[in-house]
């Protein structure tokens, strides 16, 4: 028997969760980012499952770019952090990518470079995040530079939210006001200019309606995880794609002050029963989560006990019926969503998918 340790990624789930984005923003067409390798989830697997659904995807880089091409998928892409060279942007020509301009030296390498048909250019605005975009007051000026450009049509205006997650902050608001605002000067400086819009992360299209625009850019939604902290009407009903799990290879009873784990962290403090699990940090497991952290053995909750080691971790399991070696072990994922195991290691469920190691095997289900 092979080792146990997996992530399943299940592709139905992945259609039910690009569904509820159609749903909940009808008017709008999908840009549905798969960088990171989908957020870890296979980014070709993901990409072949919703390449009729969307208009576009997007990626951080031309090297994911062109790993989606190799692949035969031919879905227009959107880069999102543009050409970091001039040059780069003749394989963004052959490639059928849209490229995001976010400040001047790009627009400055558009000038200099010669293609043999117009790129379609998304122009950034930073509206308030201040991590990538163009200030408001420079983008006329910019926008008047793309146009004048023979092989660039700017085809759409787009700016990105710091916090739609938080849907009571007030940055929500003012971002929305200067980008209608910058979007309104535009139109009255070239009022024959024909532009898209696109605003909002899963977060923004989830509850900022007005924030949909033509194209919103869900990430995480399509993975089936809640970008908010508490219930929301629409998160809630996402399905997570992605179930990282394991077996029991070990159970053991120990004495009341009896110590777990590296640096002895934990102590029992009673008659315990400590179950062994096969994933640790080296299979994607978060090393600083912390005892207590909630774990599925069988179906029930049990709780981490001690360091999470690198191949390993322990449980307590002393209050569960009866626990096997073999027993199936679930780390999160359909049963138990990341949101909650990412609270307890003080991270995200963005990053806990993201940064699954290669050494941890996926199957696809769907
Ligand atoms: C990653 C990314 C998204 C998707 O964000 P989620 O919070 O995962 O929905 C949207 N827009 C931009 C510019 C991004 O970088």
């Amino acid at each position: 028997m092979s080792r146990p340790t997996q992530i399943r990624i299940d592709l139905n789930a992945l259609k039910h969760n690009c569904q509820l984005v159609k749903a909940t923003a009808p008017d709008s067409q999908i840009v549905a980012a798969i960088k990171a390798d989908a957020y870890g989830h296979g980014s070709v697997e993901v990409a072949r499952t919703l390449q009729s659904e969307v208009a576009r995807f997007a990626v951080s880089c031309l090297e994911e770019a062109r790993h989606i091409r190799e692949e035969g998928i031919d879905v227009p892409l959107l880069l999102l952090e543009g050409c970091f060279s001039a040059d780069e942007y003749t394989t963004c020509e052959t490639l059928g990518i849209d490229v995001v301009v976010h400040c001047e030296t790009q627009v400055a390498h558009l000038e200099a470079v010669t293609l043999c048909q117009p790129i379609h250019i998304w122009l950034k605005i930073d509206t308030g995040m201040h991590r990538l975009g163009v200030m408001p007051k420079h983008a006329l000026a910019l926008w008047a530079r793309l146009s004048a450009i023979p092989h660039v049509t700017v085809s759409t205006l787009m700016t990105h939210f710091a916090s739609a997650d938080e849907i009571k902050n007030e940055l929500n608001a003012r971002q929305l006001h200067r980008f209608m605002a910058v979007k309104q000067d535009i139109h009255e400086a070239s009022p024959d200019a024909i532009f898209s819009t696109s605003l909002a992360n899963s977060a923004a299209l989830m509850s900022i309606p007005q924030s949909c625009g033509d194209f919103v850019r869900p990430g995480i939604m399509l993975y089936g995880l809640s970008p908010f902290n508490g219930t929301h009407a629409i998160a809630d009903q996402l399905k997570p794609v992605m179930t990282f799990q394991s077996s029991v290879i070990a159970v053991r009873d120990i004495e009341p002050g009896e110590y777990v784990g590296y640096g002895n962290t934990w102590q029992a403090q009673r008659h315990s029963r400590i179950a062994t699990i096969a994933a640790g940090y080296g299979d994607g497991y978060p090393r600083n989560a912390k005892s207590g952290t909630p774990i599925l053995i069988n179906g029930q909750r049990a709780k981490l006990a001690g360091r999470v080691s690198m191949d390993m971790i322990t449980a307590d399991v002393t209050d569960l019926k009866e626990i096997n070696i073999g027993d199936e072990v679930e780390l999160w994922g359909q049963n138990l969503n990341a949101n909650e195991v990412a609270h307890w290691s003080d991270s995200s469920s963005y990053e806990l998918v993201t940064r699954m190691p290669t050494r941890t095997p996926k199957t696809f289900l769907g």
